[in-house]
């Protein structure tokens, strides 16, 4: 839980950290869905295919897409366990080793005798990975549920997937009350594009590395030095006792949210500088900030302890 994105010296490197090929139920083939995303300006991205058998558990190393100003991580939706609905867990992993031992997953049903959701976690973590809980309201997850995954560095707060298709894209009610708990996660925008209806390029990440490099950008994901949008750019966020400092692309509003009630916005036109007092966060550990664009989209920053507290 730290404000490292902005302390941190590095540049911005945009990302997807959640897309799918025709390697799983995607609809193109990567080398194509690495061509779309470069073209779109993204830096990196994380083929995330489903790790089943139905797929053959793909687990591609695409690092023959990486090309001037473009890199990849490897990764993988895992499957495996049932949520307390009886579904199967999507857990999101990404910067897993080219080798990661498939798991017992034939489809998309729990089996018995298969590890469980905070397993396979643990196990991807354990193995190098950038663990997150994949989009808790499309999932109909419940608190319980997300508390398990004892493994997760973060949770999914939008899923552009999800939103398109089921306006069920937010994780910020889940990954709140974890926060309230005292977990110490970050929280990722993605896409989860399948490019098989408009669920891509509407969620990303902004990572603050020295280079535009996989391990460089793995371990800043894994130290929380980023943040996470669907268009506005987050310049500088600062805290004291008495405010949020941010700076940013011109802003209809700033918020600032903490444990249970707490909350500050500060509304205006063309704002690119905002400071959100503090008074309402006594009783909160953390804090972090949305920004809100006159078009309505957001980018949210990771949380980050209250000095006020
Ligand atoms: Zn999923
Ligand atoms: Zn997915």
């Amino acid at each position: 839980m730290s404000l490292s994105a902005f302390t941190q010296p590095g540049s911005f490197w945009r990302g997807n950290l959640h897309t799918h090929s025709n390697l799983s139920d995607g609809c193109l083939d990567p080398a194509e869905v690495c061509r779309r995303y470069k073209a779109e300006g993204y830096d990196f991205i994380a083929l995330t295919d489903h790790f089943i058998g139905i797929y053959k558990y793909p687990l591609l190393d695409t690092s023959e897409f990486r090309s001037e100003g473009f890199t990849t991580l490897l990764g993988a939706e895992l499957h495996s366990g049932a949520m307390e609905n009886g579904e199967l867990w999507h857990i999101l992993a990404v910067g897993l080793p080219a080798d990661f031992a498939p798991s017992n997953s034939p489809a998309f049903v729990p089996v018995e005798d298969q590890e469980t959701g905070p397993e396979i976690a643990a196990r991807a973590r354990d193995a190098g990975a950038f663990v997150t809980v994949a989009h808790p309201h499309w999932s109909g997850m419940t608190l319980a549920d997300a508390r398990s995954i004892t493994a997760a560095h973060a949770v999914e707060i939008y899923n552009h997937g999800s939103e398109m298709g089921c306006d069920r894209g937010g994780g910020a009610h889940v990954l709140d009350l974890l926060l309230s708990e005292g977990r110490d996660l970050t929280l990722i925008a993605t896409d989860d594009a399948h490019f098989t209806e408009p669920d891509h390029f509407g969620g990303w990440v902004m990572v603050k590395a020295p280079e535009n490099d996989p391990d460089a950008l793995l371990d800043a994901l894994k130290n929380g030095a980023f943040y996470s949008t669907q268009g506005p750019e987050l310049r500088i966020l600062t805290v004291d006792k008495k405010a949020v400092h941010v700076d940013c692309t011109s802003a209809v509003s700033v918020i600032v949210q903490g444990h249970g009630s707490g909350a500050r916005a500060v509304h205006g036109h063309s704002m690119t500088r905002a400071s959100v007092p503090l008074d309402r966060f006594y009783n909160s550990p953390w804090l972090r900030v949305t920004v809100l664009d006159a078009s309505g989209k957001r980018a949210w920053s990771n949380p980050f302890p209250n000095p006020s507290f």
